[in-house]
Order: structure tokens, then sequence, then C-alpha cells
């Protein structure tokens, strides 16, 4: 056909002048393309956004062949088909909720060389019927999307990616574009090998994004602290990470309780519910959607103008990629996190008492501890995110809390002193609350049952207020100095790093601003 004709002579310029309607390739889109057409193994990291998809849609138009797309979700590839058919492309989908007719339209088309591209699932691309098929079609490319669901440490793994490794085998000679927003250069390396692409062509675009407002601030009161965050932003569009399904209905019920619009979206939900809120999310409607980790994938609102995190997520790139669906249409966003020491405590435990092995668990601890340490930090957070990317910020961002209003530390270490020495002195048994009455030297039923009141330690922290010292013990879990008991939430010390502490051998700073004037600080931040 005409159309048809008019692509496979002309220019990727052309094809984005004239299908797409864009007049410049932006970032790395016109070096990617460029490998591509040269019949080149492609590993693109871009941040949601972006601009990955025309990077396997104008070679696919303008190599000879059919593109050949893979794609995790069907919804994903259902919205890129129906946005390529409005452009007047020949796309379909081939997946398990296609009708009898659509499928067999599809493959006539294939057959006939008029079906400019296909988006399948890998289980179906796997299947052997399939691939006899697809033998039979020349094809312009291989693109697989959403490329790191190969890795086993990528925060999405999918088996059926595993399955990949043999396409270079399969289909000899067509080349392959790999993309993804995941840059961390242990999944980087996964793909490269799980998709054998020993000669691949990596290009990374900045994941620096500057709208985004960065924030992290320790837990005073959850319920509180979020209805005070989402003052500013009545009549916008948010979202909300929990840890888990009970959570996300629970904050969800208490935010429509005081009249918000919110609702709950985890993986609990039916197919029918889930479809539900999706579609009131992207009507456009300031709504709050509070959600597990399920929420992700395939979400595209450009006018989310706050993510807020109730619990600790499990990696910086959970965390990036979730923070990373604010603020999408470039206009300025809001993110926080709210972070507190039993979560931490919390989220260990569960990790070393799930059945991954060893070297699973290495990562995962691994993960969780750079999320602390950004929990933690004075530094710059962008800077600290981009390095778990690979990515080098040479100034600090100037829109994080710490950038912003910079944090003095102090010396802390009498104070963790106190702390491990009450802990310790109390025969390890009591949780943080009577800890710091202990320090405070409050009387309470418990002090005079125990007769902590006699101990050396009672009352020596009296000239600090409740929250300084509960600003101490954070730090001190944290740092893994003090662990919690999962049964009793009893603190206990983790001799490794309580005893060089106690010595005196090794120094604890503090953050000033936690321990007094917080409260002030809150209300300043923009
Ligand atoms: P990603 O897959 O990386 O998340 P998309 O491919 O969905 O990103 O592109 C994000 C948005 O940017 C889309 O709305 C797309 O139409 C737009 N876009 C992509 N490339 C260009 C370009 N060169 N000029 C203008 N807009 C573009
Ligand atoms: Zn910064």
């Amino acid at each position: 056909n005409d159309e048809d004709s008019i692509r496979k002579g002309i220019s990727p310029q052309g094809v984005l002048e004239h299908v797409f309607g864009y007049e410049h390739f932006r970032g790395l889109q016109q070096q990617a393309i460029d490998f591509v057409m040269q019949g080149q193994d492609v590993l693109l990291l871009m941040p949601t956004g972006g601009g990955k998809s025309i990077c396997y849609q104008i070679p696919s138009l303008c190599r000879a062949g059919m593109g050949l797309i893979i794609s995790p979700l069907i919804a994903l590839m259902n919205d890129q088909v129906a946005a390529l058919r409005q452009l007047g492309i020949n796309a379909g989908a081939l997946h398990s909720e296609l009708e009898p007719q659509e499928a067999t339209t599809i493959r006539q088309d294939m057959l006939s060389g008029s079906l400019d591209m296909l988006y399948i699932s890998p289980e179906r691309l796997l299947s052997d019927e399939m691939l006899r098929f697809l033998k039979k079609i020349p094809l312009s490319l291989i693109a697989i999307d959403e490329a790191h669901c190969v890795s086993v440490w990528g925060h999405d793994f999918r088996p059926e990616y595993r399955l990949m490794t043999n396409l270079s085998k399969e289909f000899p000679g067509v080349p392959r574009i790999a993309l993804t927003a995941t840059a961390d250069p242990t999944t980087k390396q996964d793909i490269i090998v799980s998709l054998g692409m020993p000669d691949v062509q990596i290009l990374q675009a900045s994941f620096h994004r500057t709208n985004l407002f960065i924030r992290a601030i320790p837990k005073e009161g959850e319920t509180k602290q979020l209805l005070t965050i989402l003052q500013k932003h009545s009549e916008e569009a948010c979202i909300i990470y929990c840890g888990s399904r009970n959570k996300a209905e629970r904050i969800a019920a208490m935010l429509v309780d005081r009249g918000f619009t919110a609702l709950a979206y985890h993986a609990g939900l039916s197919a029918l519910e889930k479809r539900t809120v999706l579609l009131r999310f992207r009507s456009g409607e300031p709504v709050i959607i509070v959600a597990t980790i399920a929420f992700g994938m395939g979400i595209d609102r450009p006018d989310v103008r706050l993510v807020v995190h109730l619990d600790m997520p499990k990696g910086p790139e959970h965390y990036y990629q979730q923070i990373g669906r604010a603020g999408r249409d470039g206009d300025p966003a809001e993110t926080v996190l709210l972070y507190g020491g039993e979560d931490i405590v919390k989220a260990r435990y569960w990790l070393e008492q799930s059945n991954s092995n060893e070297e699973q668990k290495r990562i995962a601890r691994s993960r969780l501890n750079t999320m602390i340490a950004f929990a933690e930090t004075t530094d710059c957070r962008t800077q600290i995110l981009l390095r778990c990317f690979g990515e080098e910020l040479q100034e600090p961002c100037g829109h994080c809390d710490n950038c912003k209003y910079p944090v003095s530390l102090f010396n802390g270490t009498v104070a963790a002193q106190k702390v491990l020495s009450a802990v310790y002195r109390t025969g390890q048994r009591f949780g943080a609350i009577h800890i710091i009455n202990v320090l405070r030297g409050k009387k309470s039923d418990h002090i005079d049952n125990y007769q902590h009141d006699q101990l050396p330690v009672f009352g020596i922290g009296k000239d600090k207020p409740n929250q300084f010292w509960r600003a101490v013990i954070r730090q001190l879990m944290a740092k893994d100095a003090l662990r919690q008991g999962a049964e009793h939430s009893n603190l206990f010390l983790n001799q490794d790093k309580a005893l060089p502490l106690l010595k005196g051998n090794e120094q604890l700073y503090l953050r000033e601003d936690i321990v007094q004037v917080r409260s002030e600080k809150t209300h300043a931040y923009p």
C-alpha cells in the first residue's frame, strides 16, 4: 500500500516528522535508531517517559520486515497498538485476551507482509508453534521491552523472560534492542548475559529528574504527617505507596473518612476492581491512589504531583521508579519518604526470614542498606540515588531537602552510649518506650516492677526530650547497632556495631534538625 512504500523508502528523520509528527529526536533516540538501522544490538537505558518507544518503532518501519516487540503486560501492548493505529501504522498484539477472529487477521497480515509491528508476550512467543510461524516472517528487529524483567536480581523478575536466551539462534541476523528504565549495574549486566548480546551497544540516558523535589523525613506520627503533606496537594493526583495490602486498604479508608478521594490498589483486588481504579486514575480527576508495589508498570499519568512512601522501599531501583511516576509532564512535583526505625528493623527481619538463598539475601540486604543510608544521609539525595545507577552528578542537585535546607551535624556519640547502656543494663528485654523512660528518669509501673530506678542509667538523659532519644534510637537501628526482636519489639545490641561505639572507638554524628527543630523545619518546606 501507499503509506508502506513511502515509509520503507524514507529515513528515520522523515518517519519521525511525517508519521509521528515530531520535529527532532530527543536525547539518545537518534543514536539508538542509527545502531539498530545498521543491524547492531542495542541496550537502551532511559527513565520512564524518556521516549524509548520510537527507538524501536521507527526502525521497525524503516527496515525491511516486521518489527517484533516483546512486552510483559497486555495493558501495555494494547495501549501501544491503539496509539500506533491512530498514526496509520498497522500494528497488532497477540495475547491471551484476544478474540480468535482478531488473532486470525493478525496472522494473515503477517503472512502477507502488511503488519508493521507485532507485540507479543514472551510465553506466547516461545511456544513451538509460534516460533515456527514467526520464522516464516521476515523481521526488521526484535525489541525486548521492560528488559529488566529478565534479571533475577531486578525488581520485577519474570521467569518467561529468562527463556529468551535463544533468540539470537532462533532469529539469526535480526538486530535486537532491549529497553528498560532500570539501570543498576547488576541488572544491566544480567540483561546483556541473559539475552546473549556480547557485542551490544549500550546507551544510557541521564536519570536525573530536575523537576522532582526529593525529601525523606523520619516518622513522628505517620497519619498526621501524611495529612500535613496532603494539604498542599488537594485537587491533585497523588500516589501513596504502602508496604502491605492491609495498610493500603487502611490508609485509603482513613483518607476517605476525612473527605479525600482515595482508592486502594494492590494485587489482592479482582481484575475488575483493578481496572476501575486504573480508569479513574487515568481519567484525569484529582485522586489519591494508595497502593502497594503492584501499582507499577504501564502507569502513565503525566500530572501526578506527589508520591509518598509510608514504608521503606526494598531498594533504590523500586524507589526511583516509584517517585519517577510524579511529574512526568515536567512540572514540579514532590516526593516524600517517611521512614522509621521500626520499619527498618521489620524489613531486615522479613528479609532474613524469607526463603531466598544466601546470595539473594545478600543482595536484598545491600539494597535495603542503601535505602537506609539514603534516608539518613545529610548529603544531596539525588547524587546518592544517581550513583546507584552508575551516574555521577557533579554538583549537588538543589532540589532535595538536604540541598535546600542544609543540615548541621553534632557529635552524638555520648547520647548513643547512653542508649546502648540503658538497653544493656535493662537486660535487652524492653522496647523503645521503656528505654526512653529509663533514660529520662520517668516513673512508670514497669520501672517500679523491675526496679529500674535503681540502675545507674536511670535519668542520665533527663536533659533531652523524648523526641531526641527516639531519633538517637532510630539512627542506632539504621546503623544496625541496635536490633529489635520481631515478637516483643525488645531492643538488643548487635555487638559488632555497638561495642566500638560503647568503647568510644567510633563516633556517631546525628542530624541536628531531626533532634531539635524538627517540627519547625517540617513546616518550612515548600
Ligand atoms: P518511555 O517508553 O521511555 O516511557 P515513551 O516512548 O512512552 O517513553 O515516550 C514518552 C512521551 O514522549 C510520549 O508521549 C512520546 O510521544 C513523547 N516523545 C517521544 N519522543 C519524542 C520526540 N522526539 N519529540 C517529542 N515527543 C516525543
Ligand atoms: Zn540535592
